[in-house]
């Protein structure tokens, strides 16, 4: 029997602020002070990479900061592009990651995202367990800045339940050496009381994350994914410390209480939706116009990326595990198996890949989790190309016409006219 279907239309949509994104903008103001501050306060500030153990920062006293962080903050800035052509200028690749682009763009230029450069490193570590440009990255802002680099080697792992004893106990090692040329680095004594402190407050942060994420299976769901890119800032830059431990309670209060009051973010939830995987930080405003559809995106793995478990009485062996294990590092296979589990509990209609031009480590495997996901499960997806970053080569027209052509396919299968 034919059926006939509707066009879908947009229906303007307003996004309600959370009350706790008044204190995220404190805990920002804070942070970004403090980093200013933290020479004349005797506190090495170290640039790190993500997924590497940002504990051991904190347990020295330094001050963290994430060139991919603060290139995404550029991004939102609207200074990304000017800063990724002064890498060009410099003889890199426009093809290159945007963050590290991005990077040397601050480098050379010094000028950062309000004007003013972040200040220099006084350490540099890196690990090549998310991402083989990493460690090159940082060689080249070594070779710049002249500081101390520590390069933490983790060996390939696909998943947490695969973790060989053998990859563990080496990444140990590992941590343990960091530890040491972290003492010469910063002249002081490693403290374990110190470590084991750090530690517990991380664990507090990614249970109060893991909680907030498991709410957001409601119907309706409670949270928008800008609310969750924008609140992930705590667990990537500050978790290990207090204020990521009470933001979080207060954004997990908030959460359930939108849950307990089925309020949800989108008025008339009509799809829910899994959105793979980074944020395209110059334009997130694209999110909201799905909302225009009543699509929601109720689960992602990136916003996880940062989150895991530890143990305070066996902090190394913990770092280890969840380092090693942290989804990004599965095959696709691997990531697809998660999706299929979030699939089923979070009432998923279809996928949207970012395909992200600049990041082939986590694009290259996206038609194949697509072609999984499809195939054992009957889930659509849609892709649309961009940069997290720079926002040149990004079509909105064209991305927006493919999410109208998506959403009319959902409504088609969702509710179909007789
Ligand atoms: S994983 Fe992708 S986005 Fe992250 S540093 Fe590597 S290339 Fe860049």
């Amino acid at each position: 029997m034919e059926t006939k279907q509707d066009k879908p239309t947009a229906t303007p949509f307003k996004a309600v602020r959370l009350a706790a994104s008044a204190a995220l903008g404190t805990l920002n103001e804070i942070y970004y002070k403090e980093l200013a501050n933290a020479k004349q306060q005797g506190k090495p500030v170290i640039w790190i990479t993500s997924m590497t153990p940002i504990e051991l920062v904190y347990a020295f006293d330094g001050i963290p900061f994430f060139p991919e962080n603060y290139a995404a903050l550029c991004s939102s800035r609207k200074v990304a592009e000017d800063l990724c052509k002064a890498g060009e200028a410099r003889g890199y690749s426009q093809d290159l990651c945007a963050y590290a682009l991005c990077t040397f763009g601050i480098m050379f230029e010094k000028r950062g995202a309000f004007g003013e450069p972040p200040p220099d490193p006084d350490i540099l570590i890196a690990t090549e367990g998310a991402c083989a440009t990493h460690p090159k990255w940082w060689e080249a802002m070594q070779r710049f800045y002249k500081c101390p680099m520590i390069i933490i080697d983790a060996p390939y792992t696909v998943d947490s339940e695969t973790l060989a004893p053998r990859q563990k106990a080496y990444n140990v090692a590992e941590l343990k050496e960091a530890v040491k040329l972290l003492e010469q680095a910063t002249r002081k004594p490693f403290n374990m009381d110190k470590l084991r402190e750090v530690v517990s407050l991380s664990d507090q942060a990614s249970e109060l994350w893991d909680e907030i994420d498991a709410m957001r299976a409601a119907i309706p769901t409670p949270i928008s994914q800008i609310d969750v890119f924008t609140c992930l800032f705590p667990l990537v830059t500050l978790k290990g410390t207090k204020g990521a431990v009470d933001f979080y309670k207060q954004l997990r209060d908030e959460v359930k209480a939108r849950v307990d009051n089925k309020v949800g973010f989108v008025p008339n939830e009509r799809f829910r939706l899994i959105w793979d995987l980074f944020p395209i930080y110059h334009n997130m405003r694209l999110l909201n116009y799905f909302a225009e559809f009543g699509a929601a995106f109720v689960t992602d793995l990136y916003g996880n990326a940062f989150s895991g478990r530890l143990d305070p009485s066996d902090p190394f062996g913990s770092l280890a595990n969840r380092y090693l294990s942290f989804f990004m590092r599965a095959a696709s296979r691997g990531k697809a198996e998660l999706y299929k589990k979030r699939a089923k509990q979070y009432h998923v209609d279809g996928i949207v890949f970012h395909s992200n031009r600049c990041c082939r480590n986590f694009t290259a495997e996206q038609p194949d989790i697509g072609a999984i996901l499809r195939e054992e499960l009957g889930l659509p997806s849609m892709s649309f190309e961009g940069n997290m970053v720079d926002p040149r080569g990004y079509d909105d027209a064209q991305v927006k016409s493919k999410i109208e052509t998506f959403i009319e396919m959902l409504e088609a299968r969702k509710y179909p006219k007789k």
